[in-house]
């Protein structure tokens, strides 16, 4: 690694160390010409083919702004929307998988969405399971109902622990299909 100061063609790795959601290390390095300290941070790498062909690194930033969309006018923060962007990028990443297209990261935000508020995720599933009719949401609704992660709106489902979403947070559906296949 060149020292980003004197260009220096190598450093001296000081201190690393995982950071809190273990997705990356964090390396503090010390550059023996010049002395001036860098940080760098590694991550395995994850991709994301996009509609058009085009391959970009995973984005939490790009997760954000597309669910920010669906959450408008809803009782959802901007923490609310990077702890979400944290949950997809580790469940994609659970998977052992390193190149996604956008429709699977789109579908990967779903059970994270819907734990978060139920709108938005009718909205956004909307859009990333292509609904065509009334139906296609009446489905949606049904499912809603038969099995309610979050209870109604506006009732409890607005006061409901963090603690309960982390035990849910893995609960999707790919998960649900690996399990059966194994
Ligand atoms: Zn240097």
């Amino acid at each position: 690694m060149h020292c980003p100061f004197c260009r220096h063609p190598d450093s001296r790795v000081i201190d690393s160390r995982t950071a809190d959601d273990g997705l990356s290390i964090r390396r503090r390095r010390q550059c023996p010409e010049c002395g001036r300290r860098f940080t760098t941070t590694e991550t395995a790498s994850l991709t994301v083919i996009k509609r058009s062909g085009v391959v970009e690194p995973f984005s939490r930033e790009k997760v954000m702004s597309g669910v920010r969309k669906a959450c408008q006018g809803r009782p959802v923060t901007e923490g609310d929307l990077a702890v979400l962007a944290q949950r997809v990028e580790e469940s994609v990443r659970s998977s052992g998988i390193a190149q996604f297209d956008a429709n699977e990261i789109g579908l990967a935000i779903l059970p994270h969405l819907r734990e978060l508020d139920e709108v938005a995720y009718l909205r956004f599933a909307s859009v990333y399971q292509a609904f065509e009719s009334l139906a296609d949401f009446d489905a949606a609704i049904a499912e809603l109902r038969a099995h309610p992660g979050g209870a109604a709106e506006a009732h409890e489902g607005e006061t409901r622990g963090t603690g309960e979403h982390e035990a849910r947070a893995h609960d999707h559906g790919r998960d649900a299909a690996r399990a059966s296949e194994e």
